[in-house]
This record gives C-alpha cells, structure tokens and sequence, in this order.
C-alpha cells in the first residue's frame, strides 16, 4: 500500500533542445522505495520516455549516480522517505558531458580513470610480487571505486577546468602507487606530476564527501602530491630513500 504521494521535480533535456527545463511527477511511495524506483514508476507509468542509468539497485555498479536535492547520490539506495523534502529535485551529474535528462556519457571518465597505456583496474588474484602494505587499518583499496562519477561532478576544479584529470583518476593513479602489483608507479607518478594532475587540486575535499565507496580521492591526491615533494627533495638536497 503507498504510504504517501511525493513529487518528484526532474530535469529534462533531449539531443537538439536549446536548454534544459523541470518536469513534476506525483509518484506513490511507501516505507521502501528509494528514489531510484521512484523514478522508474515515473517511466513506466507516466513518462517512458524519461531517460535514466542504473544497473545492481544496490550501491554495487555506480552507474546510476546523479544529484538528488543538489547532492551527488546513488539513488538506488536514498530512501525517498529519509529526505524529508517536497519536491524531490533530481538532475543529472555534473561536470560530465550531458546525453539526456538524467544520463550522461560517461567515455571520458572510464578513458581516464583506466588508460589503456596504464591500466589501474587490475585482476584481484593473488600476484607472487605483489607488495601488500603493512596494517590492513591503513589501507583502503582503490579497488573500491565503483566509477560512479560522483567525485567529478562535486569538484569544483573539473567543473572549471575540462583537462583537470579529476579525482577519480588521480585516486587511481595513487593506487599503482600504493600497491604497484608489477605496474610502474613512478610512471603514474610522471603523469600526476603538472597543472593537470594532482597539483590543480584545490584540496577542498569535495570529491571525498560525496564519494559513496569510501575511496577519499581527495586524500589519495594529497598522498601523490606527498610522495612528489619527498622525491623533489630527494632530487635537491641528496636525502637517501626512506
Ligand atoms: S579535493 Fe581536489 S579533486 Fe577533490 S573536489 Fe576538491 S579540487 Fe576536486
Ligand atoms: S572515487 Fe568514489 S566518487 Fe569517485 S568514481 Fe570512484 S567511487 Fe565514485
């Protein structure tokens, strides 16, 4: 039984329009539906041409990311009652090229965070050089990062600044960094190491408030950044290798 009729405000854009504008959609809710499911009760019952991404419908795949109420969000697990807001405001991430209403194209964002010239998604079995770091406590790994894109949309610096890597990508590169596994860290630390990479950050941390897997790009920015002035001073003052 719904519990309750909330609406729902979302943005709308299709190819070709000159801008984009707000749709209201009353949607029927009860103590479970989250927003995601809002939303396709909106496509299958009032609008099927609203566009949208999801795929686990459990915080799993990071495809469904978008902001709700102004925040980057999974909405496959906001629960439409905990937002205690009327309407709710739904609108596609930013800082990432738009497709249509809520989805974007996210090609650039996977060409970044993965190269092909340095692959950070790596295979998780077991590597006899593998160098596993002391104190699991300490130790995130980036293999967590579900590529929602949420980190991008929050930073203001990818917002303003179109080559800016961004934090997703950086956090990546931290993790060859981290935990080589037969990569080349100092290669990843070549590419981090100028006005696009880890010193663009304007250390805010936006990108680590929203990021919903507990990655903290904005700390594994910071961790480049340390690395880099230990190496430079390394380089001016002869100081031998920690
Ligand atoms: S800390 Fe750096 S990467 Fe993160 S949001 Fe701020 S500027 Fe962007
Ligand atoms: S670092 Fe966090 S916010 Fe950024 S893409 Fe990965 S999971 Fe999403």
């Amino acid at each position: 039984m719904p519990e309750a009729t909330v609406p729902f405000k979302i943005f709308r854009y299709k190819q070709g329009q000159n801008a984009g504008h707000y749709d209201t959609f009353d949607v029927p809710i009860d103590e479970d539906t989250t927003v995601l499911v809002a939303l396709q009760t909106i496509r299958r019952d009032q609008d099927s041409t609203l566009m949208l991404r999801h795929s686990c419908h459990h915080a799993s795949c990071g495809t469904c990311a978008m902001l709700v109420n102004g925040r980057e969000e999974l909405p496959c697990v906001v629960n439409v009652l905990d937002l205690r807001s009327s309407p709710v405001v739904v609108e596609p991430l930013r800082n990432i090229p738009l497709v249509s209403d809520l989805v974007v194209d996210m090609t650039d964002f996977y060409a970044r965070v993965n190269p092909a010239d340095r692959p950070y998604v790596r295979h998780s079995e077991f590597l006899p050089w593998a160098q596993t770091p002391d104190g699991i406590d300490s130790y995130s790994r980036f293999e967590n990062c579900i590529e929602c894109g949420a980190c991008v949309s929050a930073c203001p610096i990818s917002g303003t600044d179109p080559d800016y890597y961004g934090p997703a990508a950086l956090a990546a590169a931290w993790r060859v960094v981290e935990e080589p596994r037969g990569r080349q860290p100092q290669q990843a630390l070549n590419w981090v190491d100028n006005e696009k990479g880890c010193w663009r950050c304007h250390v805010a941390f936006e990108c680590t408030e929203v990021c919903p897997s507990g990655v903290d790009p904005g700390g594994k920015i910071m961790a480049l950044r340390g690395e880099l002035s230990k190496q430079k001073l390394r380089g001016l003052f002869g100081f031998g290798r920690r």
